[in-house]
């Protein structure tokens, strides 16, 4: 068993989309293990993004993750940390394979409807950034 860090972005929540993630998830065998509804401010979504940090579009990216609750949450199964990423699709809906959730619902390579750590290392990180208690 891993854990990973997925959070379901501002686009989402706006259309009411949040439980339909949760059930991709629920559907796919991960286990919930820690969920909460949240907004970030600019400086904790700029602190998030550090990595991105002088890319041209980490301003609207911090905007935008800023602009309305977000749904951070700890899944839990094996070889989670791939398999969510299997699961969510490539960065840009309209290059994520049919089936997944970012080609299914996100909007654009902005707003792509959910993050998920991209290594175990980064998982660690996210997962302590959100959930400290853990
Ligand atoms: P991810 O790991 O698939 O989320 O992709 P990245 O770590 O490369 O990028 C982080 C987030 O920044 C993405 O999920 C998008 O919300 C946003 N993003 C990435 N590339 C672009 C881009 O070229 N333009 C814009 N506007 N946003 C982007």
């Amino acid at each position: 068993m891993n854990r990973t860090l997925l959070i379901i972005k501002p686009d989402v929540t706006e259309r009411n989309l949040v439980g339909h993630v949760v059930s991709r998830l629920e559907r796919a065998r991960f286990r919930i293990v820690a969920m909460r509804l949240t907004r970030l401010s600019e400086t904790d979504a700029r602190r998030f993004y550090a990595v991105h940090e002088g890319k041209p579009f980490l301003s609207d990216l911090v905007r935008f993750m800023a602009s309305g609750p977000c749904v951070p949450m700890v899944v839990e199964k094996e070889n989670a940390v791939e398999d969510i990423r299997t699961l969510i699709g490539a960065t840009d809906p309209a290059k994520a394979a049919c089936g997944t959730v970012r080609n299914e619902i996100g909007r654009d390579i902005q707003m792509n409807s959910v993050h998920a750590s991209d290594s175990d290392a980064n998982a660690v990180k996210e997962i302590a950034f959100f959930f400290p208690e853990l």
